[in-house]
């Protein structure tokens, strides 16, 4: 299996800037319907490998942080078809996309290193990562999306209680918005290890954290402080999800993940 799940915007349409709908918010300035150009988009040829945001350089000062936490995990420039190219070809290239994106994510939790779990759990899922990414070859019509994930969840938690050494609930979706989890030496240990699947994070001050092998899967991170926070070791992060956080050069982050601009 030999699978690229990193954005190559250069090899993409900018499905990203078509696809989704955009709800005016604090993540988007505007309101956008799906499958239509956001107006920020330059539209180039097919083929034509360049940034195509007309304000790439000022997404967060434009108001457009949701684009700046956004990633495909490679899915985009695995759609063939070319929205550009007329009605036919738009509708394969969103089709193909609304598949493609939420199964290259659920392969980057699938392809975690987890040298520290048992073996009988990294071959489960290890076939579980063939098995996704067969789907990804298509006919990607007949795909469940909802049931992968629903049957891969159940597996990462498994391996997620394993390589932690527990299976309690921890802080999964717990309330933790705008709480201060960094003071004092005890509390910056306080999360290594547990879980804060689905947690709600925002703004929440982890300046400082050993989050250890915390399982961050899902949870929301946007705008939390992770200032000299220790993420190397974490389970389950994500490149969207350290985007829409802020950190610097003394945040440890885990060496597949990507480091934001900006951070140092
Ligand atoms: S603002 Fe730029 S990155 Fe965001 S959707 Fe529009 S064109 Fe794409």
């Amino acid at each position: 299996m030999d699978l690229d799940l990193l954005a190559d915007c250069g090899r993409c349409s900018g499905l990203c800037c078509v696809a989704p709908a955009f709800a005016r918010s604090a993540d988007f300035a505007l309101d956008k319907p799906a499958e239509t150009p956001c107006p920020n988009l330059r539209v180039s040829v097919p083929g034509r490998p360049d940034a195509p945001c007309g304000i790439h350089g000022s997404l967060s000062e434009r108001g457009f942080p949701g684009c700046v936490a956004y990633d495909c995990f490679g899915a985009g420039q695995r759609v063939t078809a070319d929205w550009r190219e007329g009605p036919g070809a738009a509708r394969a290239a969103f089709d193909a996309f609304a598949v493609l994106r939420p199964l290259h994510e659920i392969l980057w939790y699938l392809t975690e290193p987890l040298d520290d779990a048992p073996e009988d759990l990294r071959a489960e899922v290890a076939r579980a990562a063939s098995w996704v990414s067969g789907l990804t070859e298509g006919p990607l019509a007949g795909v469940d999306v909802a049931s992968v994930r629903a049957e891969v969840g159940e597996v990462l938690g498994r391996v997620s209680a394993a390589v932690r050494g527990s299976s309690g609930p921890g802080h999964a979706r717990a309330d933790l918005v705008g709480r201060d989890l960094g003071s004092g030496r005890a509390s910056r240990r306080a999360l290594a290890g547990t879980t804060l699947r689905g947690a709600l994070l925002m703004g929440a001050d982890l300046r400082g954290v050993d989050l250890g092998r915390a399982d961050l899967l899902g949870a929301d991170l946007r705008g939390a402080d992770l200032r000299g926070a220790a993420l190397g070791q974490t389970l389950f992060l994500t490149g969207p999800q350290v985007a829409a956080a802020r950190g610097d050069a003394t945040t440890g982050l885990p060496d597949r993940v990507p480091r934001p601009s900006g951070w140092g």
